[in-house]
């Protein structure tokens, strides 16, 4: 299982204060909803994009519900599930902020992602209905993506929303993030 948590810290601030170790266990086990069930269950290492779009190693905190037996890992709010680009650059790249030194630097994964959202943009409008506003007719990708971001106040927030109330992403929907 995989969950998204509030954290305040830039991708550079979790990594030189080492926040992993301090992340702390959510209350309820998304799984089996018993409380005060998790315990410790060490890190695992994945990578993702800093202020200037430079690549980091990050250490990811996971714990072991102790009533369902599965682990739950906590992404800090500013990854993005299964995808290498941190939210910031993600955000900036979809707001046409096309000059910035870190949307530069991962172009060609940016472009691919957008191209992923654009082919599932349509179901997910669906999904959500008309929850962050009513869509202007002839709505496009991109206004619909900026329109949702914008409701939220982040894409982070954002991303929070749809694994916690709808178990998707912006990007696909995974197993990870699916009840039992
Ligand atoms: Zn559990």
């Amino acid at each position: 299982m995989q969950k998204v948590v509030r954290v305040h810290h830039t991708v550079e601030s979790y990594v030189q204060q080492n926040f992993h170790q301090r992340m702390r266990a959510p209350e309820e086990c998304p799984r089996c909803h018993r409380y005060h069930r998790f315990q410790a269950h060490g890190y695992y290492e994945r990578f993702t994009t800093d202020r200037m779009g430079k690549t980091l190693r990050i250490q990811v905190r996971r714990f072991l519900c102790m009533h369902c037996a599965r682990t739950l890992s906590c992404l800090p709010y500013f990854l993005q599930p299964y995808r290498l680009i941190s939210n910031p650059t993600l955000e900036a790249f979809m707001r046409g902020e096309g000059q910035r030194v870190d949307v530069q630097r991962q172009a060609g994964l940016l472009q691919r992602y957008r191209k992923r959202f654009v082919s599932g943009w349509k179901t997910l409008a669906s999904l959500l209905g008309n929850l962050f506003g009513r869509a202007p007719p002839q709505e496009t990708a991109t206004a619909f993506w900026r329109r949702t971001v914008a409701a939220c106040g982040s894409l982070a927030e954002l991303t929070l929303r749809l694994i916690q109330d709808f178990r998707t992403t912006c990007f696909g929907t995974y197993r990870c993030h699916q009840p039992p």
